[in-house]
């Protein structure tokens, strides 16, 4: 390990079923690298059918414990995780860092979040409540209450590899459910440095469980498995659509956070040094590698030369390196598809006559690092119009009203994330409800917040992570019918 960390036992290379810290039954590992240098960080167990069909069946066992344990002293036990890991935040930044490659600010920012994240479900496991139904006949009393949907599978991506597992499992957990975790291979070492700092809180043994490997075979068994109730995925919309329609089999519920499109509209009577500090933000964090990444930033005809002369201005100030440097602001991409996606969808806009005002190429201090690029003259017929970049690119397009702008906006299969800034208060309601996403920032390029519903329609996803909608995307209400005696 090359990682100097406090405390060493947060840093695992194996995977975690029942309370045990296991390797796979083949002996087979498979290495983890630093995207900023390509040193092998470690190893991790290469599972596959049978270590998932194990941890299901240890979530299952677990089930019948913790969903009895009362949900107050469930949430003291999530606290004590998000102590946990308050406490451990430099370590699990470096951790984090490490394996994904973002500044070490970002580290930590992702992981006060996560724990955010973990401190409001613990809250929320108490809030839990059913209702009362006014009776038709005065022998009834109807009622519901709300119980735990049972064993849940989580798969989660790369780009957050804390605050996914916190933003699925700590509702979960909170609503009284048991967990199997399978993280990204890319990442698995946040994933596994959370699941130790669980089983320090005192999360029973079986309650939480993570499994490393083979994708395929461990999405098999989650999705076959009838034990496993609820399957909720963060990922591409591609993966997405595979895991729904497997998971139909066994009517499995399913909550999907998928890929997005963003439109980021600039209008002619912005504040434009807002907007430009807003997109910076929206762009450029974690490399551009964020669902809710602006993706298309729209600018009216008016401000278009000077709202890209200022967002030049601003993008040539970013600080390109490993994310362990000092004053690092964008480190690289993932891995060397993350790479070829971002250039090819460069060059093919560079081809079809954009024009690179900053960047617009890769850069030679490391194998996946990008230029931060800035594309002007950008329109509808490049890919890059259609795709998501996933990496630091901002291509301006150039619009004439705002039924355009809107039009455009909405001319996606993706609803997740949009932006615009204006200061004309009557635009401003106009556009938030004709934008046809899950989330809107009218005037704010940031959204995501353990005390908001998260989450996008259309080809975006089903269901909603965080705020008080959050837990219920793990409980099942059940009515009760209870006839009384005269
Ligand atoms: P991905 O390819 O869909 O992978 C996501 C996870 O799914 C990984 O753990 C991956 O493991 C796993 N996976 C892939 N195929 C699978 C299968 N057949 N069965 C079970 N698991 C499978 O997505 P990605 O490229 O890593 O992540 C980027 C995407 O996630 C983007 O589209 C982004 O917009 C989206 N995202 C959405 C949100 C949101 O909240 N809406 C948040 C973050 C990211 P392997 O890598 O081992 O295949």
């Amino acid at each position: 390990m090359c990682l100097s960390l406090r405390d060493k036992s947060l840093f695992r290379q194996q995977a975690f079923i029942g309370g045990n810290w296991v390797d796979a039954d083949s002996g087979r590992h498979v290495p983890v690298y630093n995207p900023a240098t390509n040193d092998v960080l470690g190893q991790m167990p290469w599972m596959g059918a049978a270590e998932t069909r194990r941890a299901i069946e240890c979530a299952e066992q677990a089930l019948v414990g913790w969903k009895k344990i009362i949900a107050k002293d469930r949430a003291t036990i999530l606290r004590r995780w998000c102590n946990l890991i308050l406490e451990h935040k430099e370590d699990l930044a470096q951790i984090m860092t490490a394996e994904q490659g973002k500044p070490l600010s970002e580290s930590r920012g992702e992981i006060t979040s996560s724990a955010g994240y973990i401190e409001w479900f613990a809250e929320e496991a108490k809030r839990t409540y059913g209702e009362t139904i006014p009776a038709a006949n005065k022998d009834q009393q109807l009622l519901t209450i709300r119980q735990p949907i049972g064993v849940v599978a989580a798969i989660t991506p790369w780009n957050f590899p804390a605050q996914m597992i916190a933003r699925k499992c700590s509702p979960a957990l909170a609503a009284g459910c048991t967990v199997v975790i399978k993280p990204a291979p890319q990442t698995p070492y946040s994933a596994l440095a959370l699941a130790a700092l669980a089983q320090e809180a005192g999360i029973p043994d079986g309650v939480l469980n993570i499994v490393t490997g083979k994708a395929g075979e461990i999405g098999d068994e989650m999705t076959a498995n009838p034990a496993v109730r609820k399957l909720s995925f963060t990922g591409s919309t591609v993966v997405g659509k595979v895991l729904m329609e497997k998971c139909a089999l066994t009517v499995k519920q399913v909550s999907m956070e998928l890929g997005g499109n963003a439109p980021f509209i600039v209008f002619d009577d912005a504040n434009l040094d807002l907007a430009v500090r807003h997109v910076m933000a929206s762009k450029f964090r974690n490399s551009g590698q964020t669902c809710v990444c602006a993706n298309r930033i729209m600018v009216q005809k008016g401000v278009y030369d000077e709202f890209a002369s200022k967002l030049a201005v601003a993008v040539n100030k970013i600080q390109v390196g490993p994310g362990n440097e000092a004053d690092v602001t964008l480190g690289p991409l993932i891995d060397d598809r993350a790479i070829d996606k971002v250039d090819g969808l460069v060059k093919d806009a560079l081809d079809k006559g954009a024009k690179a005002l900053v960047g617009g190429a890769p850069l030679d201090i490391g194998e996946l690092f990008y230029k931060p690029t800035v594309l002007t003259g950008v329109t509808q017929n490049m890919q890059v119009f259609h795709k998501e970049i996933f990496g630091p690119v901002a291509p301006l397009y150039c619009f004439e009203d705002e039924d355009e702008a809107i039009a455009l906006a909405n001319s996606t299969r993706y609803g997740l994330a949009a932006y615009f800034f204006s200061r004309d208060v009557g635009r401003v309601w106009r556009v938030s409800e004709a934008l046809e996403y899950g989330m809107v920032g009218a005037n704010s390029g940031t959204l995501s917040s353990e005390a908001t519903p998260f989450g996008g329609i259309k080809e975006s996803g089903i269901g909603r992570e965080g705020g008080k909608y959050g837990i219920q995307e793990f409980l099942e209400i059940k009515y009760i019918n209870m006839g009384l005696e005269e």
